[in-house]
């Protein structure tokens, strides 16, 4: 399947939440769901009966969106999370964490998991000393990731710093902003990911 191009502001419209997406703007009130929280469409406004499996498709397509990975790769994640010791859910909603894309946001250098993968992309970060420009690479507990010294005066990631420096970082990062780096003191357990995500029903939807 094909990248997504359309309006990110859509998505969220979809799924009736804020997953943002878009940095700065999904703390405004330009925001697309403070403006107009209903689905995009002709018939958005219509009341429509969901079923169960509508529920279920929604929650997967929901994450897959919060995150920005592609049905292809989102299998794969879950065959990984099935196979892993322990809970199902909880396994899927780490690896998903420990992705680098994510791992940037949540530190506070991108505004956005979709900055933080075209800043990857562009190989401004190291991961343990090594340059690594691949948003999916996964984390593990214990990396650093850290800006390269000659991206330090990128615009966007000066940027971003600011901004997080209100926000903080969650429990599970030490982020040192000065010196461009981070740490994973370790993933995140379920109770610290505050997002409304039941992944349940992606469990269910998958299991059928
Ligand atoms: Fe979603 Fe952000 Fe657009 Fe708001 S501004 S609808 S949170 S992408």
């Amino acid at each position: 399947m094909a990248r997504y191009r359309g309006a990110a502001c859509r998505l969220c419209r979809r799924e009736r939440m804020k997953l943002f997406l878009k940095g700065d703007r999904c703390y405004s009130d330009k925001c697309g769901i403070e403006r107009r929280n209903y689905p995009p469409g002709q018939h958005g406004q219509r009341r429509t009966k969901v079923t169960e499996y509508g529920r279920q498709l929604r929650e997967k397509q929901k994450v897959r969106r919060i995150y920005g990975v592609q049905e292809k790769q989102f299998r794969s994640y879950f065959a990984e999370a099935d196979r892993r010791k322990g809970v199902t859910g909880t396994n899927l909603m780490q690896i998903l964490e420990s992705r680098l894309d994510n791992m940037v946001y949540r530190m506070g250098f991108a505004n956005s998991r979709t900055e933080a993968r075209q800043l990857i992309r562009h190989g401004h970060f190291q991961v343990n000393t090594r340059r690594v420009d691949i948003p999916s690479y996964l984390t593990r507990a214990g990396d650093e990731v850290a800006v390269r010294e000659k991206s330090q005066k990128v615009t966007a990631i000066v940027g971003a710093l600011e901004n997080q420096a209100s926000r903080g970082a969650p429990k599970w990062l030490e982020v040192d902003a000065t010196a461009f780096k981070a740490s994973v003191k370790e993933l995140p357990a379920r109770e610290d990911l505050t997002m409304p995500v039941e992944e349940h029903l992606i469990v269910e939807l998958y299991s059928k």
